[in-house]
């Protein structure tokens, strides 16, 4: 196993330099909480994660989670992970004192839970789902469900799911069957089916509270006719024993990565004795899912740039210790006589390590900008300071969930291939970074969802006043690094690929304006690749200016080499990353129309 799978000063150096949580700790909900309290918890999550997450990284998945007689078994560290997280307060550490929570702020406890991701990605989503799950309850539940569920999730005694996919409802949430029937007690009962359920069951919990999308009899078709239930797997009685709810665990999925991560299939109401309490109001319950799903978004970036970045660090530690040929010299000869070069001496080696450093440091501050964003926006009392980050937080949310998963899958195959045929093989972790990697792209809302989210609702939002917004912050780091002689032509190109997203969609938008949403959407990915470069491109930008500052300053935190590898890694990223966007401006802004006109008979 590598040595190291954080690069712990670099996300200090984000959280606090770059995207200042400083700023953040001045509203009251987080009076309590300083810089040293809350760097104390970092540093125990580090250790916590040092000591209980890593170790399991690698027998996690050669001992992956399976189904049997009826239950799914999973590693028992997902036991310890439960009970210690939950005395820890990971699992409701952003939750109010009055819910039980500490009231940290949520850059904070991403910031935590990231580091647990890059140590051990198969564990802290069991913590995750439960937080999430407690969360809507919090949110949008009467005092009773309230009272009867928050508590025992918060302290890892309970678990809890999100349970939306069906088998004929995947991206198209539209299409959800599953049936709540109410009754004269209260309760509905729950019919169907639902799959691919993250945590859904497994034998260290006591109890699993699945959070259920089902439609009431008589319910509107379509997205306004679904409601939100509380679904126990146990119901609690009124003697305080727990009762069997029907919840029959039909199977467990077996994956390619994230293998001792449990995917369940559940069915609902087996013997017509399955019971959901409804939350908040009938046919609001996509409504509510929604109004978590930033949360959860951020949480999927996350948890991508984080295996990125851990792959990184152990690409990184195999390039310096790996001696294979001998470096190029002037005349192109090479002399055999001589020692050979570690391979981080070979110019492609290094691009494709710069390149996995760009992609995992640069989609980490993409992160913490939008977990930033997201604690401005619950904590601020100015309604314009809450609009405006609104907007930012909705125009940026697709490629905070996007970017870390496709371009860190890009990345984690880069640092595979670093390690040559050794990257191939299961006594490398590299392999199965890649294969944990890959799942990220698909749930929550797959690339092309997402992609269509942005361009179809985000780009046009309030007529197109996101991504005005969006446009303006930009500007101000190009303002800043123009300043700066030797960060001037950075901020120079970045101003122009800023103007080529304007010019695409000059080209884009008049579709949307005819009607044409097959057109205006059909390269929507491409739009996505485009624009999220750009938004790196700037956070990177805006690295370097800090980083060129700290280089003048005599009083700098780290060592000089640590800023100036910021500004290098920026030069790579202006160098190879952001000329891409020109090759996908000439595919968005061409008028052949394939994937429109060619029809699915000539798909042989
Ligand atoms: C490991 C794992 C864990 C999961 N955890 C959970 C969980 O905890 N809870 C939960 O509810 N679900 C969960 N899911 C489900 C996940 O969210 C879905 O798999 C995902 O939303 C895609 O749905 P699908 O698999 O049905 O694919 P489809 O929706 O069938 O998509 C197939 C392909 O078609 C494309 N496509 C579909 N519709 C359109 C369209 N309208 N326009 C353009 N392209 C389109 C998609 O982008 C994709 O490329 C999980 C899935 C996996 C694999």
């Amino acid at each position: 196993m590598p040595k190291k799978y954080i690069d712990i000063d670099s996300l200090k150096y984000v959280l606090y330099d770059i995207h200042n949580l400083e700023d953040v700790l001045v509203n009251t909900r987080y009076e309590d909480h300083d810089i040293e309290s809350l760097d104390l918890f970092l540093d125990s999550v580090k250790e916590f994660s040092d000591r209980e997450l890593f170790p399991y990284f690698k027998e996690m998945d050669e001992q992956p989670a399976y189904y049997k007689d009826g239950a799914v078994i999973v590693h028992d560290q997902v036991k310890t992970l439960m009970q210690k997280g939950g005395e820890m307060g990971l699992i409701s550490a952003s939750f109010d004192y009055e819910d039980g929570g500490l009231q940290i702020p949520f850059l904070a406890h991403t910031a935590a839970t990231y580091i647990m991701d890059a140590a051990n990605n198969h564990l802290p989503g069991y913590a995750g789902l439960t937080q999430g799950a407690a969360e809507l309850i919090i949110e949008f539940a009467n005092q009773e469900l309230k009272d009867t569920y928050v508590e025992k999730m918060a302290s890892g005694q309970w678990g809890g799911s999100m349970c939306l996919t069906e088998p004929q409802a995947g991206s198209s949430l539209s299409d959800i069957v599953t049936k709540a029937t109410p009754t004269d007690e209260g309760h509905y009962k729950i019919n169907g089916q639902k799959i691919f359920i993250s945590g859904g069951d497994y034998q260290h919990a006591e109890n699993i509270v699945h959070l259920v999308l089902a439609r009431i009899e008589g319910a509107p078709k379509g997205t306004k006719g679904i409601s939100l239930f509380v679904v126990p797997k146990n119901r609690p009685t009124a003697d305080g024993t727990l009762e069997y709810n029907d919840v029959m665990t039909v199977a467990d999925f077996q994956k390619m990565g994230q293998r001792g991560y449990c995917t369940t299939h559940l069915g609902f109401g087996d013997t017509q004795d399955c019971r959901g309490w409804l939350v908040g109001e009938p046919n609001k319950g996509l409504k509510y899912m929604f109004l978590m799903m930033n949360a959860a978004r951020i949480g999927v970036g996350r948890g991508a740039s984080a295996i990125a970045m851990a792959a990184y660090r152990a690409s990184l530690q195999y390039a310096n210790e790996r001696p294979q040929g001998r470096k190029l010299t002037g005349s192109g000869k090479k002399n055999p006589e001589e020692k050979q070069a570690l391979i981080i001496e070979h110019p492609d080696v290094r691009r494709m390590l710069l390149l996995q450093k760009a992609v995992a440091e640069g989609s980490m501050s993409l992160v913490f900008l939008a977990a930033k964003y997201y604690d401005i926006i619950a904590s601020t009392k100015d309604p314009k300071e809450k609009e405006k980050y609104h907007l930012l937080l909705e125009m940026i949310i697709p490629m905070v969930k996007t970017y870390p998963s496709e371009a860190g899958t890009a990345s984690v195959n880069n640092g595979l291939q670093v390690l040559g045929g050794y990257g191939f093989c299961t006594d490398f972790i590299l392999q199965q970074y890649y294969r944990d990697i890959r799942i990220f792209a698909l749930y929550e809302g797959t690339t092309g969802i997402q992609s269509q989210d942005l361009l179809g609702r985000k780009v046009t939002m309030e007529n197109g006043k996101g991504l005005e917004l969006l446009s303006g912050e930009i500007m101000k780091v190009i303002l800043e690094a123009s300043k700066d002689e030797t960060l001037k032509k950075y901020a120079t190109t970045l101003g122009e690929k800023l103007q080529l997203t304007q010019q695409v969609l000059q080209h884009l938008l008049p579709f949307a304006k005819k009607g044409n949403y097959e057109r205006y959407l059909a390269d929507a990915n491409l739009f996505m690749e485009h624009l999220s470069i750009v938004v790196v491109g700037w956070l990177w930008l805006e690295i370097a200016v800090d980083a060129r500052k700290e280089l003048k300053n005599e009083q700098r935190k780290y060592p000089e080499v640590f800023y100036e590898s910021k500004v290098k890694t920026m030069r790579y990223f202006f160098a190879y990353e952001i000329p891409k966007t020109n090759a996908l401006t000439e595919s968005l802004m061409g008028n052949e129309e394939v994937t429109i006109k060619t029809a699915k008979e000539h798909i042989i």
